[in-house]
């Protein structure tokens, strides 16, 4: 086995006996990266030699010395280009670090580079990027799903140890499942916002995407806490995650929601999921069947309030504080040619649906309208997770697609995030891990839902699953 292929575990092990070095582990894959990534296209920007210099600075003591790590391209990096996938921050540099990379940096992991995604990580096809679109590993006309799709390409296609990406609504969890691997959107709160481009402030947290559960577990360790630059991040104190994964799920119970097994889901996904959940009850986990009566007003819900609260953070975008500029006869039409040269169609189609929906006249039949409909599904988790432990569903409907199947109608594309989208409007936590492959060879992935801050729950049921499988060992033939 090349050490591109490692786990975050092994290669953690085998750096700290000694076996492997950092600098042999980051050459793996920067070599690999150069050899996939005209098929794969999953970075906007590589930093090799940055990547070296994080080498020398890290202290080989570090718990997780020299393992090389992607980054969606939404989180700020001091020194490095942030785009977002859009010509409006094409060649914006910040300067400062957000505080996810700013404790991986601490914690000895190397940076190679930051992945491409949905343009203000808006889409779940990573075909909205203004610059390019990420194959899927496993067959490489297919999309990776999005919009992290850069960076759970790049997992899969071993071309980073593990990534980070975002989630506001299934960007983490959906990728992960169409690549075949692992991908967890944390509880709203867990971990910090801080130095992560704002597309819906109130649904947007930052996760791993990993190999593996227990590597997933790893990240979460170093990137979870309360931090003082961000108001919402919660003073909750974090758990050892990866102690969770290994201990005993015997008598636990699985909530199987009724409105997640539905008409339109591709059959194999469907038996797949259900395959899992049967596995899990051969492990001592208890089925039980429940509802999520609300769960029809999910889709609509989100993109009234994600297109609001869109709305209103991409207003920053105006040629003066950040990034491209147009020339304009005046100030207004400076704004007006910024903006409709700077964004592209689908965040220009979710910006005017959000400033619609807040608008004096309509605010209370839409914005208000859905903010109690979020309510009303966050209570059905609430509710839900009283009587069970965890919930399992599929994370998406089907296996990859094809590239532009869905571009030309934005309702199709919306429907990818069927069953990801109401984990963000409750806040609760959820993982997505692969539970099988369709008879073409595409990744399934099995979602399981926890309580708020009950990551470890969701991580030990997942750890047990896959232990018990061998999905998680596949690789995509490259
Ligand atoms: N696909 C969803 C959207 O387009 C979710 C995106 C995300 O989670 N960032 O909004």
């Amino acid at each position: 086995m090349e050490i591109f292929d490692l786990t975050i575990e092994e290669l953690r092990l085998r750096i700290s006996r000694k076996e492997v070095s950092a600098a042999e582990a980051l050459d793996s894959v920067l070599s690999r990266i150069d050899k996939v990534e005209g098929r794969i296209k999953a970075y906007n920007t590589l930093t090799p030699e940055k990547a070296r210099g994080m080498l020398a600075e890290a202290d080989e003591k570090a718990p997780l010395y020299g393992i090389p790590l992607a980054i969606k391209d939404n989180m700020c990096t001091r020194g490095v280009r942030t785009t977002c996938s859009s010509k409006m921050l094409e060649n914006f540099v910040p300067v400062y670090e957000s505080t996810v990379t700013s404790k991986l940096i601490k914690a000895g992991y190397v940076l190679v580079g930051k992945t491409n995604l949905d343009e203000f990580a808006m889409g779940s096809s990573t075909e909205n990027s203004a610059f390019k679109t990420t194959s899927n590993p496993w067959d490489t006309e297919r999309i990776p799903g999005g919009s992290s799709g850069g960076s759970a390409a790049a997992v899969a296609a071993g071309q980073c140890v593990g990534a980070l990406g975002s989630d506001t609504g299934g960007s983490i969890r959906q990728p992960a499942a169409l690549c075949g691997v692992v991908g967890l959107k944390p509880t709203y709160g867990r971990v910090s916002r801080y130095g992560l481009v704002a597309f819906a402030s109130s649904l947007d947290q930052i996760g791993p995407i990993t190999k593996t559960v227990k590597d997933t577990a790893i990240l979460m360790n170093a990137i979870s806490g309360r931090d003082p630059m961000d108001s919402t991040s919660a003073p909750i104190p974090v758990p050892d995650f990866e102690a969770a994964a290994g201990k005993d799920i015997k008598g636990i119970k699985v909530g199987i929601p009724k409105e997640y097994f539905i008409e339109g889901m591709d059959p194999e996904v469907d038996t797949a999921v259900r395959e899992a959940i049967k596995k899990l009850e051969s492990l001592g986990a208890i089925p039980v069947e429940i509802s999520l009566p609300n769960t029809q007003y999910a889709i609509a819900t989100y993109y009234v309030l994600a297109t609001s609260e869109a709305s209103s953070n991409l207003a920053r975008y105006d040629g003066v504080k950040y990034g491209f500029r147009a020339e304009g006869r005046d100030l207004l039409d400076m704004y007006m040619q910024t903006r409709s040269r700077g964004f592209g169609p689908e965040v220009k189609r979710r910006i005017m649906l959000g400033t619609y929906a807040l608008s004096a006249g309509y605010y209370e039949a839409y914005y208000g309208k859905a903010q109690q409909v979020r309510t009303l599904i966050k209570r059905d988790f609430d509710n839900a997770l009283k009587e069970v432990d965890v919930i399992a569903t599929p994370t998406s409907p089907t296996a990859a697609f094809k590239m532009g199947e869905k571009t030309a109608d934005p309702l199709q594309m919306y429907l990818s995030d069927i069953f990801t989208i109401s984990i963000n409007l409750a806040g609760v936590p959820a993982i997505s891990l692969p539970c099988g492959f369709t008879k073409s060879g595409l990744p399934i992935g099995l979602q399981l839902i926890g309580g708020h801050f009950d990551e470890e729950g969701i991580i030990k049921a997942a750890y047990a699953y896959e232990q018990s499988t061998g999905w998680h060992k596949r690789r995509p033939a490259l």
